[in-house]
């Protein structure tokens, strides 16, 4: 009989070996990243379309290919990055496997411009399941585009278990993120189907988290940094305040890589326990460096679990500097915070010394009958007055029309007045006018409420859930139907008009929140602080768009106030430029 073994076309086992290393869109990106970092590039453009099944195109300015390197690429082990078995050992690039392109190409349809500084052209390769296409000169920029189109054409059992859209993207998202946290030297933009999500600009680590995950995250992150023999720790972790019962933000980096580690995980819960309930999770991004001799990465092709030598050093070291960040944060809470300057904005920073109110006004004034309204409640004070009128009178006693207002970057609004031009934090202005509303509704009887269609239950940690025991008055009194409903459990039938489409779980979190944030600032009154927190909540946020007739009703409703000057916690809510010196401005 014949022998029948064979060795497998290049083709055939680049298909099998695709299998492993580009399971789904996110893996060709991921790899394709990883590369243009490992070439040097200092800015990153990924653009994808469809969830990545159509296009997965990654653009970066590194060093670019030679001709022969181009074609040399999309061999299987194929790589710049290391050349003998030692050096396995001592792995400072993403990449060294040489099998990423190898492997998408076999999978998909790829085009790829590159061209090196050096060099007067550049080259496109066409490939289509690792067959060439065709190869020729062409004008691009320096370093290297690659374009994946119509990612496992060939391969219609692995097209079918893709998931849906959705999560397809989500986990494009989630891959971009963990390369772009631990690259803030780095710019990076992300484009979806023609809108850009993502434009990162070169930051330091702390401003790379705040405009991936969000203003907010300004103030609740603590830094961790600690240095051992063993390991270099940097990072941040979560306030423990901030710890949801959704999983938070877990974010563990081995020499700038994107790890899983339970072993190390564990270490971190470790270090919250106490200070966090127990259902709760921390979030948490830690950077470990090590000498690359002492870590394995060379477990499995997608690179994301990894053997450390001395794990339980690291386990140790991670457990105590998370507990001394934390430490310091609990005894020296103003001292760590350095907040980043010139970041979107965060209201939470701009509170400060609740300074005089600039302008004085005459809360009792009535246009249309002086004196009568001066002994009423003042929500009748508020109907025989409008806003408007109030704010024109103390500048200069004589109302004129409205003048026009608009929007500035959705988050003030411009608008004229006799003596020089108004500007008003929509946020903060929003915030003054609902404590207003919901200090007058303690005073009075209790508000109706609107029942919702399915009762919702709030699962509380023990914590929480005193705290909602303590100011349950309040929250019923503003209108909420809510029971205790079980341990550690509420139930909430109603809830205050106009709130009926609100995520209420997330309401209350927010809500609480707050509350236990006004309290460290010592704000002891209850009543106060809910009314504080709620209208925190419910306030506008910076970036909502408003209608002429919202913007008018706004203003006219925060000079109808009490104390229209401040936002509850003392921010400003409006500042006015006089005229005269504006026109020093120009002198
Ligand atoms: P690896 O990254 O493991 O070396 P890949 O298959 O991902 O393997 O890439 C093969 C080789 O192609 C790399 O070693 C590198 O020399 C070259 N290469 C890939 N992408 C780029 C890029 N964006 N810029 C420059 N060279 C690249
Ligand atoms: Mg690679």
């Amino acid at each position: 009989m014949a022998d029948i073994i064979q060795l497998l076309p290049d083709g055939v086992a680049n298909q099998i070996a695709a299998g492993e290393v580009i399971q789904r869109p996110a893996s060709a990106l991921k790899e394709l990243i990883e590369n243009c970092i490992d070439s040097g590039a200092t800015e990153i453009q990924v653009i994808i379309r469809d969830a990545g099944r159509t296009l997965i195109q990654v653009t970066d300015n590194g060093c670019g290919m030679s001709p022969t390197d181009a074609m040399m690429s999309f061999e299987r082990h194929a790589t710049s990055k290391i050349r003998q078995a030692q050096d396995l050992f001592a792995i400072r690039t993403m990449g060294f496997r040489g099998e990423a392109l190898a492997s998408i190409v076999a999978v998909a349809q790829v085009e790829m411009k590159t061209k090196r500084m050096e060099d007067e052209t550049g080259t496109c390769i066409r490939i289509e399941g690792s067959q060439l296409k065709d190869q020729s000169p062409c004008a691009c920029s320096n370093g290297t585009s690659i374009a994946v189109r119509n990612l496992f054409f060939n391969v219609p059992a692995r097209r079918k278990f893709l998931k849906s859209d959705q999560v397809e993207f989500r986990n494009l998202m989630e891959e971009f993120q963990r390369i772009a946290i631990v690259n803030p030297e780095l710019s990076f933009s992300f484009y979806n189907d023609n809108r850009i999500l993502y434009q990162l600009p070169v930051s330091n680590q702390r401003a790379r988290l705040v405009n991936i995950f969000g203003a907010p995250y300004n103030e609740r992150l603590v830094p961790v940094t600690e240095q051992t023999d063993a390991v270099r720790i940097s990072g941040f972790i979560g306030k423990p305040q901030y710890a949801r019962r959704t999983r938070g933000e877990q974010y563990f980096f081995a020499n700038r890589r994107y790890i899983r580690h339970p072993y190390l995980h564990h270490a971190v819960e470790e270090a919250y326990q106490e200070l966090i309930p127990e259902e709760a999770f921390p979030s948490y991004f830690i950077m470990l460096e090590v000498d690359p001799s002492n870590i394995d990465v060379n477990i499995h092709p997608t690179k994301i679990e990894v053997n450390f030598l001395h794990q339980q050093i690291i386990y140790t070291v991670i457990k105590a500097a998370i507990k001394k960040a934390l430490g310091l944060h609990n005894l020296t809470p103003s001292l760590d915070f350095e907040q980043e300057p010139g970041l979107p904005f965060d209201p939470a920073s701009h509170k400060g010394v609740i300074r005089q109110p600039s302008i004085t006004l005459n809360p009792d004034y009535n246009p249309f009958n002086r004196g009568a309204a001066a002994g009423k409640p003042p929500e009748i004070r508020r109907q025989a007055v409008s806003g408007w009128e109030k704010l024109y009178d103390a500048h200069d006693q004589e109302p004129i029309d409205t003048s026009p207002i608009f929007q500035a970057h959705d988050l003030y609004l411009v608008s004229s007045v006799k003596s020089g031009i108004l500007l008003v934090d929509q946020q903060a202005a929003h915030e003054r006018i609902l404590f207003e509303r919901y200090i007058l509704q303690f005073a009075q009887k209790r508000s109706a409420s609107q029942q919702i269609l399915y009762p919702q239950t709030l699962h509380l940690s023990p914590q929480d859930f005193e705290l909602m025991a303590s100011i349950l008055a309040e929250i019923r009194h503003i209108g909420f139907e809510i029971s205790e409903f079980g341990r550690n459990m509420y139930i909430i039938t109603g809830v205050p008009a106009g709130m009926e489409n609100q995520n209420i779980e997330e309401l209350i979190d927010a809500v609480l929140e707050n509350f236990k944030k006004n309290k460290e600032d010592l704000v002891q009154d209850k009543k106060i602080n809910f009314a504080r927190s709620l209208s925190r909540q419910q306030a506008l946020k910076p970036g909502k768009k408003l209608s002429e007739e919202e913007m008018n009703n706004l203003i006219g409703e925060l000079f109808a106030c009490d104390a229209p000057e401040l936002a509850p916690d003392g921010r400003k809510t409006f500042v006015i430029l006089p005229f005269d010196e504006l026109a020093q401005r120009f002198r």
